[in-house]
């Protein structure tokens, strides 16, 4: 589903991706561990293309992405890339329904199916009780999961989490990684997730070790 060739990054002087290649299967769940500044975090933009590698290719379901640019990598990330976030950057003026609702809106599908589906997500994740609340009037665990159910709004291929439970205590982090685990079940989705949370690592199928800007052989 997702395969990445040598990709490679450099900011100025600093090499920050050597060479990186991975596979990832329709309904795995991988996590990339690995000590402060091994890159993890500007893998993980890259393969969601929010940044640009400078050497390598990517590939989701066979479509080369790493050549597409601004209106149209735009649309191929919002259509088939869901992102949580440590810090789940919802949309402060708006309701919980309406932050699940509006990549769904961006994509072009029709306001009412787009709805429905977004109830049916909150409420899966427990949420139809918060639907007109404002992201300031959720805790931080209900943030987080108002947050997964934007991500899966579009019914992404891949979702890619930075850090997803960072910002949770323990209780709410185990409730998000049983979170990621159901949605698998359901959905067969896929997740590709950075994290410094053992527990988070070890419920994974997979785990990618990075190192000074490669992933080591397990
Ligand atoms: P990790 O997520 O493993 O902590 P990062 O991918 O965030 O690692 O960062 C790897 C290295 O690249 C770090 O030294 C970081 O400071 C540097 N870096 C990341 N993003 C940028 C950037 N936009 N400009 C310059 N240096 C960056
Ligand atoms: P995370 O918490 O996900 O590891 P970081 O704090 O490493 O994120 O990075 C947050 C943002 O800042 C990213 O977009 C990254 O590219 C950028 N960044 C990280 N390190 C540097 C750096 N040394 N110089 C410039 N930008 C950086």
């Amino acid at each position: 589903m997702l395969k990445a060739v040598d990709i490679h990054k450099r900011y100025n002087q600093l090499e920050v991706l050597k060479g990186v290649s991975l596979e990832i299967q329709k309904g795995e769940i991988v996590s990339i561990v690995g000590s402060s500044g091994a890159g993890k975090s500007t893998l993980l933009h890259i393969l969601g293309t929010l940044d640009s590698s400078d050497r390598g290719e990517c590939f989701l379901n066979g479509q080369a992405f790493h050549q597409l640019r601004d209106k149209r990598l735009a649309a191929f990330r919002n259509k088939h890339i869901g992102f949580v976030f440590q810090f789940h950057h919802l949309l402060p003026e708006f309701s919980a329904l309406e932050n699940v609702c509006i990549p769904g809106w961006l994509a072009g599908y029709r306001k009412k199916d787009v709805e429905n589906e977004a109830k049916r997500l909150l409420d899966t994740l427990g949420l139809s009780h918060r639907l007109e609340n404002k992201p300031h009037e959720l805790s931080g665990g209900e943030q987080q999961r108002v947050a997964v159910a934007r991500a899966l709004i579009n019914k992404p291929d891949i979702v890619f989490a930075d850090e997803p439970t960072g910002n949770l205590d323990s209780h709410n982090a185990k409730e998000l990684h049983d979170l990621f685990l159901d949605l698998r079940k359901q959905f067969n989705q896929t997740f590709l997730i950075v994290t410094h949370n053992a527990q988070l690592a070890e419920m994974s199928d997979r785990i990618l070790r990075m190192s000074d800007g490669l992933i080591m052989e397990n």
